[in-house]
């Protein structure tokens, strides 16, 4: 049980990016989040750099159909929750690594929709709170999501040629990392839980007894809800690069009363 320690986080970025290993990261994640912002008005891209092509039991099974039955349910889900569009970088599930081609694709994305907030797995878990190991692609994706914010995207010096092609550098402002074992904000999402679900549902492929994981990820709201004292929220680490000009910092947020 956790403790009620904060208010809710409620700085909202106009443009965010949420970057995955696979197909259905971003549902487990940050999906309740990404709703609300989009409700609010928020423009939410989502980046998968895999298709979760080893995301089943058969080693018979056909990886291309897998992946492409996969990379449907995840367009499915990114229309619930409101996404503007997705994008697959078709690197190879169970494979992924944090190197320079990755990262010259993320800061290519991360240029090209230019967010302000962007969206990943907290690099530093390996392990789980409460156990369990953080899926090498988890890892993988999240290092590259952090080096490809700080500095590749803001740099023009790095990957030079992509601004010669038209991809100028990019200040993300803030890094929210999501199943992190150190988090220090939580957004409500009492209002999108249903839709973090309904976007879970979309995962058919993944889902052998829908309705236990269901339960289970709304506990795990209800259990970060109780932190703020609202009936669900998703926690972050979050890291913020660069004052907003328009908008409160953290600790501008902190509650005047109670
Ligand atoms: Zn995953």
């Amino acid at each position: 049980m956790i403790e009620e320690t904060d208010s809710p986080h409620t700085w909202r970025p106009r443009r965010f990016m949420v970057i995955v290993g696979h197909p259905d990261d971003a549902d487990f994640g940050p999906a309740g989040t990404a709703s609300a912002w989009i409700d609010a008005g928020s423009e939410g891209w989502l980046v998968c750099c895999t298709s979760g092509d080893a995301g089943g039991e058969d080693p018979e099974a056909n990886p291309l159909e897998l992946a492409r039955a996969r990379e449907e349910e995840q367009r499915r889900a990114a229309r619930i929750v409101g996404y503007q569009g997705v994008t697959f970088l078709h690197q190879p599930d169970g494979n992924l690594v944090n190197d320079l081609s990755l990262r010259e694709m993320l800061v290519r994305e991360i240029r090209t929709f230019r967010p302000d907030a962007v969206l990943a797995g907290d690099p530093e878990v390996v392990i789980n709170r409460g156990g369990g190991i953080n899926h090498t692609d988890h890892r993988a994706a999240a290092m590259a999501a952090v080096d490809s914010v700080y500095p590749a995207a803001r740099n023009p010096m790095a990957f030079p040629w992509l601004q010669r092609q038209g991809f100028p550098a990019h200040r993300v402002r803030r890094l929210y990392l999501m199943w992190s074992n150190q988090p220090d904000v939580w957004i409500d999402v009492s209002a999108t839980a249903d839709r973090k679900i309904e976007a879970l549902r979309a995962h058919e492929s993944q889902l052998h007894d829908p309705e236990a994981v269901f339960a289970r990820v709304r506990a795990r709201m209800v259990e970060q809800g109780a932190a703020i004292g609202v009936a669900a929220a998703e926690s972050y680490r979050l890291v913020v690069f660069e004052a907003d000009p328009t908008e409160p910092e953290p600790a501008a947020e902190r509650p005047q009363a109670g």
